[in-house]
């Protein structure tokens, strides 16, 4: 079961009359179950890659497709609406709302959705036991280290049960024993079926994968199934 695809995407950015090639025919794939890192220099192409993965935005020839739709061509309205429901987002800076419990948080992708309050409350709750916050749930960002501020993080993008997770240099911020507690739920989520996807340009994640995705001057360079 393929839950994403990228089939020969070129993506140039328009810099007055320079084009800049970003992505230069990038084909990929990416089943079900699957531990995706993608790795490469700085400029290589990895933070257009998350974008059009992310349906932030869409390349400039080739198509992408999500479960098998194709959403290279639809308009911002279309792509948010599958942005919202497919894919689960993990950044570097955590992105969490300050004003909002670790417990609101988790919920609030799940209101967009429209999910009623007694039900997104309950499964609100049981993300964050899932990644060890059962006793934090309401505190505030401000009020919990860096790696407690992942895992809401990480519960939020579980919250409306993604096709894929999506993470950015999610370790980036991070110290490296609370780094590798956040690599070790991405690994357990896995194991659980859950398809996880990293783009980091540190090479230390690759063992991390069992699909590694290198790229190089906004080509594939190399990829390796482990
Ligand atoms: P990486 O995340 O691996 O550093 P990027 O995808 O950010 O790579 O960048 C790939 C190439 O595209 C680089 O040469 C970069 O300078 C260029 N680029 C990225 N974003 C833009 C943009 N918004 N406008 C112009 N050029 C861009
Ligand atoms: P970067 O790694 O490019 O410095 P971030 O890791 O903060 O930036 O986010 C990656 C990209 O995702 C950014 O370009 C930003 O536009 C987009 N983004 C950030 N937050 C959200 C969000 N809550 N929902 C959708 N897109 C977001």
């Amino acid at each position: 079961e393929i839950v994403f695809e990228m089939n020969q995407v070129k993506k140039i950015y328009k810099m007055g009359d320079v084009d800049v090639k970003a992505l230069d025919g990038i084909s990929f794939k990416i089943k079900k179950g699957e531990f995706v890192i993608i790795m490469g220099p700085s400029g290589s192409g990895k933070s257009t890659t998350l974008h059009i993965m992310g349906c932030l935005d869409k390349p400039t020839s080739g198509n992408v497709y999500i479960d098998g739709v194709d959403v290279s061509k639809l308009n911002d309205k279309s792509l948010a609406k599958i942005r919202g429901e497919k894919i689960g987002f993990v950044f570097q800076q955590f992105n969490l709302l300050p004003r909002l419990t670790a417990l609101e948080n988790v919920e609030l992708p799940m209101m967009y959705k429209g999910v009623p309050l007694k039900k997104r409350r309950k499964r609100a709750k049981e993300l964050l036991e899932l990644v060890g916050l059962g006793d934090r749930i309401n505190h505030k960002p401000t009020q919990l280290s860096g790696g407690q501020m992942q895992r809401v993080a990480i519960a939020r993008a579980l919250a409306n049960e993604p096709s894929y997770i999506l993470a950015d240099e999610p370790t980036g911020n991070l110290d490296s024993k609370s780094g590798e507690d956040i690599l070790e739920i991405f690994k357990r989520l896995n194991k659980d079926g859950m398809t996880v996807v990293i783009v980091t340009h540190d090479p230390e994640l690759e063992l991390l994968g069992n699909h590694v995705i290198f790229l190089r001057d906004g080509k594939i360079q190399e990829e390796r199934y482990l």
